[in-house]
């Protein structure tokens, strides 16, 4: 039986540190986070991030634009933030309403705030192998199995899902970690024979419980990224991953629960990256021309 990872717990020690950090600053991290519409899952998103942000002894700016605003305004928001020197980091609450364009606004965002890790600047970064600024969902996946595989060299991964906000990132970090990846989409073939090869298996396809115990190699560690509502007992809706638990988690040594594995790791680092952010800024400042 696998030995389940507590998400919840290590994004709590997490912000414990990060918080311990910020309180011994000379300045004060801070982020802000952009909201277009009034899409309820997103509502709550951005109230738990501004909230957690505050617990951490950061300062949190909301800024709340109605459906209807335009690409224009948008952009000229966020030039704002760029040129804010109180704002470390800029989160663009995503997806957008239709019409706006989310590349074009993401592009806006200077490298240097984008503590969500989207620029092609970040992205770059990752795959050439620079310090930047790391995708806070894949980020929180690493930080899960560093802790239960110390030692990843020559790991077979194999990673469900090639988007850049997920899948494509989770794959540069095993491979900067020396594991030998495998990243599998709707097009790959014998996806469970594939999944049976995998020391990690990282599931991120937005697919309710698709991973099957039969497809899970005995004693891998098991990475759901999957966040999928789903009917349950009584009309209720309830959270599942794209890995069905009950079967695989006899199989697996290690996997991650949904709700409580990888979810509560994704705030903790957007913090994480908030910080750095702050760091970085904030040091460049001091090293800047009077
Ligand atoms: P996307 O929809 O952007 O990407 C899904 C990926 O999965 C695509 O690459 C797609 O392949 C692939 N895929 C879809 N169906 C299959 C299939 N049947 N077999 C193999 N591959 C498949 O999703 P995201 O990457 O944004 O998110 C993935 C999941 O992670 C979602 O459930 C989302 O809710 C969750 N999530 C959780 C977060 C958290 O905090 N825990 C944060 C972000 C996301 P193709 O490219 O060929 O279409």
């Amino acid at each position: 039986m696998a030995r389940i990872i507590d998400g919840k717990a290590f994004a709590a020690r997490l912000r414990a540190a990060i918080a311990a950090e910020v309180a011994v600053l000379p300045f004060k991290p801070g982020l802000a986070v952009v909201l277009v519409g009034d899409d309820p899952a997103s509502q709550l998103y951005v109230a738990n991030k501004a909230r957690q942000t505050v617990e951490a002894g950061m300062r949190s700016f909301e800024h709340r634009l109605p459906a209807r605003a335009s690409q224009a305004e948008l952009l000229d928001l966020v030039r704002r933030l760029n040129a804010d020197p109180a704002v470390h980091g800029i989160l663009v609450q995503l997806p957008l309403p239709p019409p706006l364009a989310a590349a074009e606004v993401i592009a806006a965002i200077s490298p240097e705030k984008d503590v969500d890790g989207l620029t092609v600047v970040n992205a770059g970064r990752l795959a050439t192998g620079l310090p930047g600024l790391v995708p806070c969902t894949p980020l929180g996946c690493l930080l899960l199995l560093e802790e239960v595989l110390p030692e990843m060299a020559g790991c077979h991964a194999v990673v469900i899902g090639r988007s850049n906000l997920v899948g494509k990132p989770v794959a540069q970090l095993l491979l900067q970690r020396d594991c030998t990846v495998t990243l599998a989409h709707s097009r790959t073939r014998d996806l469970p024979g594939l999944c049976r090869q995998a020391d990690i298996l990282v599931a991120a396809a937005g697919r309710p419980e698709m991973v099957k115990g039969d497809w899970v190699k005995p004693g891998a560690a098991v990475i759901d990224v999957g966040i999928n509502r789903v009917a349950g007992a009584a009309g209720k809706a309830r959270l599942v991953g794209d890995v069905e638990f009950a079967s695989a988690a006899p199989v697996a040594g290690w996997i991650t629960p949904v709700p409580g594995g990888v979810g509560p790791m994704t705030i903790a680092c957007l913090l994480r990256n908030t910080l750095t952010a702050a760091k970085n800024q904030e040091a460049a400042r001091v090293g800047e021309p009077g």
